[in-house]
């Protein structure tokens, strides 16, 4: 018996005797990919399901583990596909690119093919990051209303020494600004950062931490209750990131002509901004949604996938309203993502797969600081586009159900 297998055999035994706990392998081991695999065995024989294909995977978990993910066993695999190429103009992307899609819903990558060749066929989309910033809202107690509005004018004031010691937790952290809130006696201070080309949650509340513990010790009836009091917002559905926004607010913008969408497609610009008008408008403020759109959370679900974005960020990424116009000989037809939270370096980004997706998007960090990033969204901006544009030709053509019975249903039709 080699040496290994002794390990492998001993881990096991101790893991099913309760003798060592599943997240001691990676240390006692020296080895994470070996604590993966025994995790896995160790898992298999105690529940007596086989999961080779979880441990079919390209990953290094000796560069996983600390960064992205605990306790690993393997890895989830789901199809990618690309959609394009789509024409996109913006301030870091001026060509056609194109989308990696990471997804298990069938129709949805040739729903946005569709809309990116109609969309290049016309021109091509413009996008636009108009705002680019990331934020932590700490909140603080005082006791009562009158110190809490003490305490906001004593944060004005030393604002020079609150940008100083959050800035000295990062090269690539910039404080822009920080805006309080108040309810009774409690404040909430919402920090608002330049973070790179990270989308920056582990920068802000690292800085955001430093700056607490200052403004505590300068303003000492301020007691810190959570750093993140949830006015963030983060992974939360909400007004304040619809209107304020966080990490890039995004606008993606095409005209289509009347003559293409008549020869092409059988239908009118009028046709299209009466669906969006009494869908996406008067059927989202029914609902009271924050989704005044046909399906952004598709696409942008599909390329955090795709790129290594966290995932759980769709909730708020994914908020946003699709906008069009009859303009005679064209339709208009816009997106705005108000809060799109998106990095190229950091988080799952650097995963070999991810890092490959972003490659194939011609997003590579080194440019000027958070140059990437805004490459990166501002292509996101542009598939969104891409697939509300074609949804709603399919909904105003009546082929939504068609589209989905055959490419997203074949062991039914079959
Ligand atoms: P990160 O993984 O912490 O990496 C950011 C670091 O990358 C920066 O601190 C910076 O180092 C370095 N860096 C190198 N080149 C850079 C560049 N061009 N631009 C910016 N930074 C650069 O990334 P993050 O974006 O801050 O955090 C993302 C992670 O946070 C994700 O895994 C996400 O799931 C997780 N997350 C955390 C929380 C939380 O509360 N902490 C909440 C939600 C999500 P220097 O600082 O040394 O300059």
């Amino acid at each position: 018996m080699d040496q290994s297998h002794i390990d492998y055999e001993s881990m096991l035994n101790d893991l099913l005797s309760g003798k060592v706990k599943m997240h001691e392998l990676d240390k006692l081991l020296g080895d994470s990919n070996k604590a993966t695999e025994i995790r896995r065995i160790y898992i298999e024989h105690k529940l007596g399901v086989k999961l080779s294909n979880i441990g079919n995977t390209v990953l290094d978990f000796n560069k996983v583990i600390g960064r992205n993910a605990e306790n690993t066993i393997g890895s989830a695999q789901i199809p990618m596909g690309v959609a394009g190429p789509l024409l996109v103009k913006g301030s870091q992307v001026n060509g056609e690119v194109f989308i990696p899609l990471a997804t298990t819903e069938g129709a949805l990558i040739a729903s946005i093919n569709r809309g990116a060749k109609i969309i290049t066929d016309n021109g091509g989309a413009r996008s636009l990051v108009i705002r680019n910033e990331m934020t932590r809202a700490p909140i603080f107690r005082l006791s009562n209303a009158s110190s809490a509005v003490e305490f906001i004018k004593w944060v004005n004031d030393n604002m020079e020494a609150i940008r100083k010691e959050a800035e000295s937790t990062s090269s690539h952290l910039r404080l822009l600004r920080v805006e309080p809130f108040m309810s009774g006696n409690n404040v909430w201070l919402r920090f608002s950062y330049f973070t790179g080309d990270a989308m920056g949650m582990n920068m802000v509340t690292v800085a955001t931490d430093k700056a607490a513990q200052l403004i505590m010790k300068g303003f000492p009836d301020a007691v810190l209750v959570a750093l993140s009091g949830n006015m963030c917002v983060d992974k939360k559905a909400s007004a304040v990131d619809f209107l304020l926004g966080r990490g890039k607010t995004v606008i993606s913008e095409a005209l289509i002509s009347r003559e293409y969408l008549e020869k092409n497609l059988g239908i009118t610009p009028a046709k299209v901004v009466d669906v969006n008008n009494r869908k996406n408008l008067l059927g989202s403020a029914m609902a009271h949604s924050y989704g005044f759109n046909a399906h952004f959370a598709n696409v942008v679900t599909a390329i955090f996938i795709a790129t290594g974005q966290d995932v759980a960020q769709v909730v708020e990424s994914s908020m946003g309203i699709t906008w069009a116009e009859d303009r005679g000989d064209h339709l208009y037809i816009s997106i705005t993502l108000p809060s799109l939270e998106v990095g190229t370096v950091g988080g799952g980004t650097a995963l070999p797969t991810q890092r490959e997706a972003l490659k194939l998007m011609g997003v590579d960090v080194g440019g000027a600081p958070g140059s990437s990033a805004v490459r990166l969204a501002e292509i996101i901006g542009a598939a969104v586009l891409a697939g509300e544009l074609n949804l709603l030709l399919a909904l105003a053509r009546q082929e939504l159900a068609a589209a989905h019975n055959k490419l997203g249903r074949a062991g039914k039709n079959n």
